[in-house]
């Protein structure tokens, strides 16, 4: 037997002892696809390229992982490094397997290049938001570890490369996830390469202080085992030296010689149950002088990452401190290996972790998982906590983080607003992109810019999805086109405007705009307008306050500042003319923009709370509420019942040359065609013309033509409109 098929042999052993259920015949299948993908490769230490995919899923075998993961962990460098593809692995061994691997794949084309702190934070993210299944980092986690082991062939500057990325990416991610024990490998594995001196002086210490009292680790661990065992105390106890990267830490950032790092020696003591925790806590305190300050109750209050133990250190008869951690056993696997003892141990989760939103997630998780089988529990398993933000690449490899469905509008700005000021186009992964492309984990993304863009567009602000590139959008505008602002602003003002009855006259009379500038809080109509026209306030917002201060000054003056505002005779409840089409008994009014009347073709809007409102079908308000989905479903067919006894009040804007006496003749005719006018408002605009709006009521449509033909004809009259909306 060869030494690959030798270690395949302890491989199955392995997955035998921690995943009994694991069909091995599909395990072996993916394995020896995976050895004739990898035929020809060697390693750098000269031996076949599958003892790496091998021993990294002895490591996922050894966590007790699924044999999907196990399967995954073997295949894992097939699509990267041989001419496999995902659709063969997918039809070999199923979708969810390839997936994985494809994940895992994604990963390794990440490269790192920064090395600031929010960078790495931001990297680790990245990670996790790419990865989807926590499958695909765990088998990466287990892909690094091996790599690590067998770093010593690689070239010193590899060694350096690997070993800071290492340490900033891949072991904070192993304490995130708890995975303790892979965690501190891979703090060794990395300190030795990127600090061999100071590794090499610690581990020298270690031997020395160790050499001095060979004994200690086997008598203490008799000690405690014997006295807790006459106790009737089940348990385990191991010694072992501290890992070199914590005693590292403590020298470097405590300032510390070795021999003042207090206990370097650390003993466990596994138990069945809680209660037993705190039993041999007071044993131990009772055998050895605990040192005050070092006791740590991380059952009552777990750690971030679900670690559970009690911690003390004490200084035993010969003077020496040691720590001792005691915990169940199930507390012991979460330790070990964190996220991924929840295959194997899922019954050991216990349900209170510390309220930390860095690990919220995997707490949604775990409760969400705890009525269904294990099967579905890692099925389901996947990462959603980054569900909100996407996380990119600049040409130089920083890592920039924006929300979710963000696009190279919002990259350029999130990089300079000189930059986003300045884009012509986007390149993402080499392609050029439109504005509007969304942006996924892991692109890079380049802006091009010029210096003769014109800047910004008025869409980008519809286009962008952060609001620091909306603001960003908006100061150019209310900096650079000033003018154009104020074209854009009034215009839309107007419209607004229109809208409920009102026209910019109304609002220029000496002694109304002083008052409506000052409750606007602008000095000026210009700045108001540059205002709505870059987008720092609505024209609607605008006019709702201008009409909430012309309402407080009419009521001051109890005067007629408003004429254009229709308000229908409330005496006539015109309800029965209308049929709606599904609905009966319903309230019914009409809309006051088109005041509709019998004959016209009409529609019916189911408002809120406030019944069914008639509009003509002409009326721009229907029209443009048909754009809205939202709205445009609430519209109702309308019928008007053959009923003449109903009266309705409509509103007729008549323009007319200004002429003494035009008053009394419209007044006169509608008295001899017996129509009621009940309100009636004029004013001369400028050009000698006058305008007047008149609301009357009648009962059908032929009876408003007849009233509008006659009308048409006093003199000096040139156009009569009805409101549209
Ligand atoms: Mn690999």
């Amino acid at each position: 037997m060869d030494e690959v098929m030798e270690k395949y042999a302890h491989f199955e052993a392995v997955i035998k002892d921690n995943n009994p259920a694991a069909d091995l015949s599909r395990i072996r299948a993916a394995f020896d696809f995976a050895k004739s993908a990898h035929e020809n490769q060697k390693r750098k230490d000269g031996s076949p390229f599958i003892s790496h995919p091998l021993a990294a899923a002895e490591i996922i075998a050894e966590m007790g992982l699924d044999e999907e993961a196990i399967m995954a962990a073997l295949l894992h460098d097939c699509i990267e490094d041989t001419g496999v593809t995902y659709e063969e692995i997918s039809k070999r061994f199923g979708t969810s397997v390839a997936d994985i691997v494809e994940g895992v794949t994604k990963l390794s084309r990440v490269t790192y290049t920064s090395k600031e702190e929010e960078q790495m934070e931001n990297l680790r993210k990245m990670l996790l938001a790419m990865a989807k299944d926590i499958r695909v980092i765990i088998i990466k986690m287990a892909d690094r570890l091996h790599n690590m082991r067998t770093m010593e062939y690689q070239s010193a500057e590899k060694q350096s490369e690997k070993a800071l990325e290492t340490m900033e990416i891949y072991a904070p991610l192993a304490h995130r996830l708890g995975m303790q024990k892979i965690k501190w490998e891979l703090e060794d594995l990395s300190i030795l390469y990127l600090d061999p001196i100071g590794y090499a002086e610690i581990e020298e210490g270690l031997r020395r202080i160790m050499s001095s009292n060979e004994t200690f680790i086997d008598s203490m661990q008799s000690k405690i085992s014997e006295r807790l065992k006459e106790n009737g105390i089940e348990c385990d106890v191991y010694g072992r030296v501290k890992h070199i990267y914590s005693i590292y830490r403590k020298m470097y950032s405590q300032n510390k010689t070795l021999s003042e790092v207090l206990d370097l020696y650390a003993f466990r003591v596994i138990v069945n149950d809680i209660a037993d925790c705190y039993n041999v806590l007071g044993y131990i305190h009772e055998m050895f002088h605990p040192i005050p300050g070092h006791f740590k109750d991380y059952i009552g209050t777990p750690k971030p990452n679900m670690y559970q133990s009690l911690h003390t250190t004490v200084i035993g008869s010969d003077g020496i401190p040691f720590e001792v951690q005691i915990r169940t056993w199930d507390m012991h696997h979460t330790a070990e290996y964190g996220i991924a003892a929840h295959w194997k141990y899922k019954e050991g989760i216990s349900g209170k972790f510390a309220d930390e939103a860095k690990f919220a997630w995997v707490r949604r998780l775990l409760e969400s998982q705890q009525d269904s089988d294990a099967q579905d529990f890692f099925q389901d398993l996947k990462i959603d906590m980054f569900s909100d933000e996407v996380f990119v690449f600049t040409p130089r490899g920083d890592v920039i983080n924006l929300p979710a469905g963000a696009t190279p509008i919002d990259f350029a700005y999130t990089i300079h607003s000189a930059v986003g000021n300045r884009m012509t186009g986007a390149i993402v992964n080499g392609r050029i992109v439109p504005y509007n492309h969304e942006l996924a984990n892991g692109d890079i993304v380049e802006v091009l810019t010029s210096n003769s863009s014109k800047g910004p567009s008025r869409d980008w602000l519809n286009i962008v999805k952060s609001p620091e590139a909306r603001n960003k959008i908006r100061q150019w505008f209310k900096k650079e086109k000033r003018e154009e602002n104020i074209v854009h602003g009034k215009l839309s003002f107007e419209t607004e405007l229109r809208r409920v009855f009102l026209q910019m006259s109304d609002l220029t009379r000496e002694d109304i705009q002083p008052r409506i500038l000052k409750k606007l809080a602008f000095a000026s109509f210009d700045e108001l307008f540059a205002a709505i026209g870059y987008g720092g306030m609505s024209a609607q917002k605008a006019v709702n306050r201008i009409r909430d201060e012309l309402r407080a000054i009419d009521k001051t003056k109890k005067s007629e500042l408003m004429p254009f505002e229709i308000k229908p005779d409330k005496k006539l409840k015109p309800i029965h003319g209308i049929l709606v089409e599904g609905i009966d008994n319903c309230l019914v009014k009409f809309a006051r923009c088109c005041t509709p009347v019998p004959g016209d073709e009409s529609i019916g809007f189911i408002t809120r709370g406030f019944g069914v409102s008639v509009h003509r079908k002409d009326c721009k308000n229907y029209q443009k509420s048909l754009e809205t989905p939202e709205e445009a479903g609430r519209w109702v067919r309308v019928a008007w019942a053959n009923s003449d006894v109903d009266i309705y009040s409509t509103a007729l804007y008549i323009t007319a040359r200004e002429r003494s006496g035009i008053v009394m003749d419209i007044a006169t005719i509608l008295n001899a065609l017996k129509i009621r006018m009940t309100s009636f408002a004029a004013r001369d605009v400028d050009g000698g013309i006058t305008t007047a709006a008149i609301v009357i009521e009648i009962k059908t449509r032929e009876e408003l033509n007849a009233a509008i033909a006659r009308l048409a004809t006093v003199p000096g009259v040139t156009d009569i409109k009805r409101g549209d909306g």
